[in-house]
């Protein structure tokens, strides 16, 4: 397999790994580590007890530049940095602050936004939700409705926003508004920083087929936003969202986490289909896993060059958009295989997780939860009808 060019040299490169793991060892909480091994949900309290000791150890943004407080690491230590903490079960960094809102603040935001939100982010003290979709503006997100306007230095908004994962948990909200409806759907678009304890804010959970709580409806009610909380220029969101949605794509990819819950199947094969009983059972699931374990190695190569050049500011073209189309569906296909080898039983153990405590000791009842939330992995983010269109476009130049 080839790999991107790389500034450490093959002993700094061990020398790193053997950094990495053993700071993971000794400071990624025991508890933490068997939810993940275990693919229990996860929540803000395993999230946050990582963040915020990668934040001491000063490794808490291996992808911003140092002027902010990453790391400054190169695309390889990133990809060593990941694997290694994967490889533990360490749980992947809570993508909204790192990943998403915290770049899009470093690329259009104000030196007072950077002031005041990157060093929440960092430390993991500020928790954020994406409030883009609304009902009736999913796939086609510039059609969104809730409106802003403008009251001398606030901005009065009101709307409803759908599917807002970890709303329940969060403290703020960047989130798409409409400021102006006279021109093209995708101008009049305006990105707005909102604390969720804001008054005029509803939550309201979603219930979703696998038990868990995931998503929520936010409710937005003459909510009083002032003109400083709004990111980059007025009407002008649409290509920072569309910046941002690059990253979430390119980052749904997420390989070592896929490489995680693809040795967790292997775990779940070995343990519960007995190759001297079931000889054919056992065989066809190895065989879905290889099938599996070659896709994760394309994928993985694509994702390598595809985070190098998004790094390098080289266009990506359609790439984010075949990442996550293939990405999702392989995540699929891997609790697929190890909800079939726990077997039929499962479904006598499925029970409500949330009256449990959360993030909780299901054991292989977690591949039935999985099972169910990961149809949802061909959804979020972008469906994978609607990627089909975009790599084709980008193909036939339609
Ligand atoms: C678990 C989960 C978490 C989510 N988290 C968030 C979040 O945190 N923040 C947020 O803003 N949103 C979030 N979403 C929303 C998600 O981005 C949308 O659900 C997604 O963009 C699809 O939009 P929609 O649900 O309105 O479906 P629609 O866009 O109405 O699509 C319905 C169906 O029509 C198909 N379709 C639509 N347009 C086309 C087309 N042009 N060509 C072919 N087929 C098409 C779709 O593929 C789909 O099958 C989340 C969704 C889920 C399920």
């Amino acid at each position: 397999m080839t790999s991107s060019p790389s500034l450490l040299t093959p002993q700094e490169e061990a020398a790193f790994r053997a950094e990495v793991e053993a700071f993971a060892r000794e400071h990624c909480p025991p508890q933490v580590r068997a939810a993940v091994a275990a693919n229990a949900k996860l929540h803000r309290a395993e999230y946050s007890a990582w963040q915020k000791a990668l934040h001491r150890r000063g490794w808490s943004a291996p992808g911003w530049p140092v002027e902010y407080g990453g790391t400054g690491w190169d695309q390889k230590k990133r990809y060593v940095f990941e694997e290694v903490t994967a490889a533990l079960d360490c749980p992947p960094q809570y993508h909204h602050g790192i990943g998403h809102i915290g770049p899009v603040l470093m690329a259009f935001g104000s030196d007072e936004q950077k002031a005041r939100y990157l060093p929440g982010i960092l430390n993991g003290e500020d928790w954020w939700c994406q409030g883009y979709s609304e009902p009736g503006a999913g796939s086609d997100l510039a059609s969104l409705k809730t409106q802003a306007v403008r009251d001398g230095e606030d901005y009065i908004v009101d709307g409803q926003k759908i599917w807002t994962s970890h709303a329940q948990e969060a403290d703020l909200m960047y989130t798409l508004v409409r400021t102006d409806a006279s021109g093209r759907k995708q101008q009049g678009i305006t990105l707005l920083l909102i604390p969720l304890d804001t008054p005029g804010i509803t939550r309201r959970a979603i219930q979703t087929i696998d038990g868990w709580h995931h998503v929520n409806e936010i409710f937005l009610d003459k909510v009083r936003v002032p003109v400083a909380q709004r990111v980059g220029e007025e009407g002008q969101a649409w290509s920072y969202a569309k910046y941002l949605l690059d990253r979430e794509r390119v980052g749904a990819s997420a390989i070592p986490q896929l490489t995680q819950l693809l040795r967790s199947a292997q775990r779940a094969v070995r343990a519960h289909v007995d190759a001297a009983r079931l000889p054919r059972g056992r065989h066809a699931l190895e065989e879905r896993l290889l099938l599996a374990e070659a896709a994760l190695i394309g994928v993985r190569e694509l994702a390598v060059k595809a985070i190098d050049d998004a790094r390098h500011g080289r266009p990506l073209g359609s790439r984010p958009s075949a990442l996550k189309l293939r990405c999702s569906e392989l995540s699929q296909e891997i609790v697929a295989i190890g909800m079939d080898a726990a077997g039929p039983a499962l479904a006598s153990s499925f029970r409500d997780p949330e009256q449990q405590g959360g993030a909780e000791w299901l054991g292989d009842a977690n591949w039935l939860h999985n099972y169910l939330f990961y149809r949802s992995k061909t959804i979020a983010g972008g469906t994978s009808e609607v990627l089909r269109n975009v790599i084709a476009r980008e193909i036939f130049g339609a």
